[in-house]
């Protein structure tokens, strides 16, 4: 550690006495259109336009694939280099761009107009023309009960998973007010895939948790109601925006890890029932069978797993609640956990649990992290796509983060597919050596 990175550790005490390293230099992430992905598969009447470049478009198609048996619920209008003279007609291109598609497709009840990052989409004003749009469709007769919303997924302000955080952001305003004296309700917030939450939802019906919203929710008029008695959940670590907006709101978060492996689905649950006071023995009682599972699932996992070191490099912002659960609940040993934005409220449970000599950082100076990375030489190095092949080649065994973020994860039921995504970068290290 240099003398400036000391200082900085030495400013950043982190709770539980351990240091914190911030760093603010070049970083290697996806853009936050990343995010469409899944969340256009989440909901099911939602349709994304990025306002971008070829990049853009390229971007998506590369990682969202073509949709074959489906019309695809995500495109890109491509705004061509103009000079400031040329904006008018951007916005009158936008505007014939968005009524043609709502004119062809009126099952569309919301359309998100994605901002992305090239200058010539920096000049124009998402969020008016998403005004003006929205305004005029809520008239029109072919495209009635149509919501427009903005929000960016440019890959100068965010890291890829913030794209999230940005589009769920702009749902809380449109989320209905709680009816005065309403019982008190839960809203789990993340998009999960359909699987996962609604083994969640059955969970939180045994628990007896009898109001229940999720956002996102899988179609625009199923948006759950907010205010004062709203406590929320959040099941994914990187909605910090949106958690300041259900807040505005009156929503009160749940403080709890996140629901990754046995433990961390059973604190999860617990912590939700106790917000709404529900009796512990109950609780145990519905949440031993999926814990027993899933405990079971991991013990397969523990003899590749058991004593290795691990580095996060930042990316998805998952890589705290991650590294809590593998050194909990398998045994291995976390060197670095970098993360892009340490939201030390929301992290505070999983970081608590991580081992104390575990290094922290935030932010990214990728030059200095790899050199880090070299020096520790971990058994397994989590980071990016673009850092992964030369880490390889350095001998070095990877996982993509990105991988983590697209497959099912959390509860019970996906805490052994959670392991084997970390062994099997191990075990194909180990073939490899024979
Ligand atoms: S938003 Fe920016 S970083 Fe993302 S694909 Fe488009 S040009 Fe590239």
């Amino acid at each position: 550690m240099s003398p400036a990175q000391a200082l900085a550790a030495a400013e950043n005490p982190r709770d539980g006495g351990l240091a914190v390293l911030r760093e603010r230099g070049q970083r290697e992430v996806f853009c936050g259109l990343t995010g469409i992905v899944w969340l256009h598969r989440k909901m099911q009447d939602a349709f994304f336009l990025v306002v971008g470049s070829r990049t853009c478009a390229h971007l998506l198609q590369s990682a969202a694939g073509v949709m074959i048996f489906a019309e695809p619920r995500f495109a890109t209008a491509i705004i061509e280099e103009r000079d400031l003279a040329g904006l008018a007609d951007c916005h009158a291109e936008l505007d014939r761009v968005v009524d043609r598609l709502l004119a062809r497709r009126p099952e569309i009840r919301t359309l998100f107009l994605v901002g992305s990052c090239p200058s010539e989409v920096i000049k124009l004003d998402l969020g008016n023309a998403a005004q003006r749009l929205g305004a005029k469709h809520l008239r029109s007769e072919t495209s009635q009960g149509v919501r427009i919303l903005a929000y960016s997924g440019s890959g100068i302000e965010t890291t890829f998973t913030e794209g999230e955080d940005a589009c769920l952001t702009t749902l809380v305003p449109e989320m209905p007010a709680e009816a005065p004296g309403a019982a008190p309700s839960l809203v789990m917030v993340g998009a999960l895939p359909d699987i996962v939450e609604d083994q969640f939802l059955r969970l939180f019906a045994e628990l007896g948790i009898t109001h229940v919203g999720v956002l996102p929710s899988r179609r625009a008029g199923a948006l759950p109601a907010v205010g004062p008695n709203t406590r929320y959940l959040l099941a994914q670590p990187f909605l910090g925006e949106t958690a300041r907006a259900l807040e505005d709101r009156g929503a009160v978060r749940i403080d709890a890890p996140f629901p990754f492996g046995a433990e961390g689905t059973a604190a999860w649950l617990s912590a939700a029932a106790a917000a709404f006071g529900i009796d512990e023995m109950h609780v145990n009682r519905v949440i031993a069978p999926g814990r027993e599972r899933a405990k079971r699932a991991l013990e397969r996992y523990r003899p590749v797993l058991e004593g290795k070191r691990i580095t996060f490099l930042p990316d998805s912002q998952l890589e705290i609640p991650l590294a809590r659960f593998l050194a909990t609940e398998l045994g291995m040993i976390p060197v670095e956990v970098g993360t892009p934005y340490l939201h030390r409220a929301h992290l505070a449970a999983d970081l608590a649990r991580l081992p104390a000599e575990t290094r922290i950082s935030e932010g990214q100076d990728v030059e200095r992290q790899l050199d880090r990375v070299r020096t520790d030489r971990p058994d397994l190095t989590v980071c990016g796509l673009g850092l992964a092949n030369p880490l390889e080649a350095e001998g070095l065994a990877t996982k993509w983060s990105i991988e983590l973020v697209f497959s099912p994860v959390h509860g019970f039921d996906q805490a052994g597919d959670l392991a084997e995504l970390f062994a099997r970068p191990l075990r194909r290290r180990d073939v490899l050596r024979i």
